[in-house]
């Protein structure tokens, strides 16, 4: 069209199609899944605002808050419709042709060598994939601030926008239609688009219609033989409903399978790769502030999780009040350490007509955050109590086999992914600090490999032993060899190596666990069991002593001491109580850089 605006795609998306348009890839039905989540975004967007302002929906048709799917086989035309938010001309310049997430060249990196589309949603470039089905789009959009526009592109690095004169008003919302590739004919079959959103698209809290071919009965002349081979039906068309929208959350937890919980978690984390969720935690609480809540911890950690951690204020737990999706940027819900789980609340005491901002403020949320961590750190712990390598020799009558293998390792693998944010919350929340120390894994001199954790620690304590040992450092087989551990060794004494730089802030937090206190053993303060000759030769070489502390200028040491922590080394250094240990001035030399 000769009146259409032109626009060159920024480079990373021109990149970014390219690969999509030439995958060979060969799960191509992904990109309905896309464009019905960005409907449903869209949905929950116009009925967000409609909370605060009824005005935003209009009337009849529009105030329906659906999805609409037609097919056009003759044109080969598959277009998705929703009455959602819509977009002007300009949100449609931004957000289809501009990458606003950070990290996207990172997954055009990652796809270019796997190849693998799947986890597209993620990034926040889940529109692009219509080019894997389709070679020309069109996007009709209708925004309540602006006129209709038609976005187009044949994605072949650029797009134009027109202000639309010719289609028939939307009303308000956005249609998006799909000139479907030679090879794509497959979705143009209702079959195949019925099956698709029955897979995918299940947890949409939206009706999804399809534009269906139904077979009716041909009415039959009064005076009709019934003699004729011609066929006694015809067809018309109607808009069928393709999914169940009753949430999930709203449903008896008994009902509901792992199956159905383990798509639910892909739905909701967009993460479509075949792995479970390691835990999940479905509940309703009851009280003063009412909300029903699931949460999962996810088979995995992304990638950045650590990256900029005190920077990043990302959520990943959706509000909804009363079945209304009201935000996923709440990190009122949960703190920073648990960011890394996924899951839905759904209050019925928040209320509903109030900006967000004042939501945020709201008393009740401080209430639903306790009661998150509280069910999170419990579905933590079962984890671990259900995992049989973690209670090797316990009797474990009441876990069914079968249960037994698909929950074997499962806290080991947890432990690898997310063992960090224990460690962190420990540093954060004094609260639940006990809780947290309980879901602590580490090596000892004496775990033989395995992880361990501060009750199994207990439980072998020497008598006469009151503290919990530990020492510090940048890996195993370099504190194995220390020094310190000499004498302890040899006595038998059990000491846990922490050699994560993360460990060294940790125990300035952790000071004591069931009454025991944590003695650092490169630390003044070692108290082994009472040994009668201690004292005596303490007096024998007291002079000695004397000497080296003379000699030693009083800048360079605290003091000069008969140790009892070494075997054969003849003498070693220790950190005075409150300074930092030798691992801990390695790593703060390390971060001035
Ligand atoms: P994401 O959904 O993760 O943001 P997408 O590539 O799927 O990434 O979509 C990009 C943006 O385009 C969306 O954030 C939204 O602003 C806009 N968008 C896409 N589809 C629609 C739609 N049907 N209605 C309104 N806005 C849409
Ligand atoms: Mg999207």
């Amino acid at each position: 069209r000769n009146t259409a605006e032109k626009f060159e795609f920024q480079a990373e998306v021109s990149r970014l199609m390219d690969i999509i348009i030439n995958s060979l890839y060969s799960n191509k039905d992904i990109f309905l899944r896309e464009l019905i989540s960005n409907a449903s975004d869209a949905l929950d967007k116009i009925r967000f605002l409609s909370l605060t302002d009824k005005e935003v929906l209009g009337e009849g048709d529009n105030a329906k808050l659906e999805i609409l799917i037609k097919l056009d086989k003759e044109k080969r035309i598959l277009s998705i419709r929703d009455r959602g938010i819509g977009m002007t001309k300009e949100d449609l310049i931004k957000n289809l042709g501009t990458i606003a997430k950070s990290g996207t060249s990172a997954f055009v990196e990652k796809m270019q060598t796997s190849g693998d589309l799947n986890l597209i949603g993620q990034f926040g470039v889940g529109f692009y994939s219509v080019y894997l089905v389709a070679d020309y789009v069109e996007v009709i959009s209708k925004n309540n601030d602006d006129k209709q526009h038609v976005w187009e592109s044949k994605a072949d690095g650029q797009f134009a926008i027109s202000e639309d004169t010719w289609n028939e008003p939307l009303g308000r919302g956005t249609e998006i239609r799909l000139h479907l590739r030679e090879e794509a004919g497959e979705y143009l079959e209702e079959a195949k688009l019925k099956d698709l959103v029955k897979r995918y698209s299940e947890f949409i809290n939206f009706p999804i219609y399809l534009w269906a071919t139904k077979e009716v009965e041909k009415e039959v002349p009064a005076d009709d033989d019934d003699t004729s081979d011609e066929e006694e039906t015809k067809t018309t068309n109607e808009w069928e409903l393709l999914n169940d929208v009753k949430a999930i959350w709203l449903r008896n937890p008994k009902e509901v399978t792992d199956e159905e919980y383990t798509k639910f978690y892909h739905s909701l984390a967009k993460d479509f790769g075949d792995e479970k969720p390691l835990a999940w935690s479905h509940f309703n609480a009851e009280g003063d502030v009412e909300f029903k809540a699931v949460l999962f911890v996810p088979p995995k950690a992304p990638q950045d999780l650590y990256e900029s951690y005190y920077n990043n204020n990302k959520a990943s737990v959706k509000l909804y009040v009363r079945r209304v999706f009201i935000s996923d940027e709440f990190d009122e819900l949960l703190p920073k350490y648990l960011s890394f789980l996924q899951g839905l609340v759904d209050s019925d005491t928040l209320p509903l007509n109030v900006s967000r901002e004042m939501l945020q403020q709201h008393s009740s949320l401080k209430t639903i955050k306790k009661k998150l961590i509280r069910k999170a750190l419990d579905m933590i712990r079962k984890i671990a109590e259900e995992d049989p390598d973690e209670n090797d020799g316990k009797d474990k009558k009441d876990v069914e086999k079968s249960d037994d293998d698909e929950k074997k390792g499962q806290y080991t693998k947890f432990w690898n992914e997310f063992g960090k944010s224990v460690k962190l919350g420990i540093i954060e929340d004094a609260t639940n600090r006990n809780r947290l120390a309980k879901l602590l894994r580490f090596e000892t001199t004496k775990s033989d490999g395995k992880l361990t954790s501060l009750d199994q620690y207990i439980s072998r304590m020497k008598s006469g032993q009151k503290d919990i040992f530990y020492i510090t450092g940048t890996n195993k087989e370099q504190l194995e060899k220390s020094p310190f551990l000499e004498r302890l060794s040899k006595k038998g004494y059990e000491v846990i190596f922490f050699t994560d730089p993360v460990d060294e802030y940790l125990m300035q937090y952790l000071m004591d666990y069931e009454d025991k206190k944590f003695q650092n053993v490169s630390k003044e303060g070692l108290k082994l069991g009472k040994d009668s000759k201690d004292k005596e030769i303490k007096e024998s070489y007291k002079e000695l002593t004397k000497w080296w502390k003379g000699t030693l200028a009083s800048e360079k040491v605290d003091d000069v001491k008969i140790s009892n922590r070494l075997a054969d080394t003849p003498c070693v250094v220790v950190t005075s109580k409150f300074g930092w240990s030798a691992n801990m001035e390695r790593i703060m030399q390390s971060q001035t850089l």
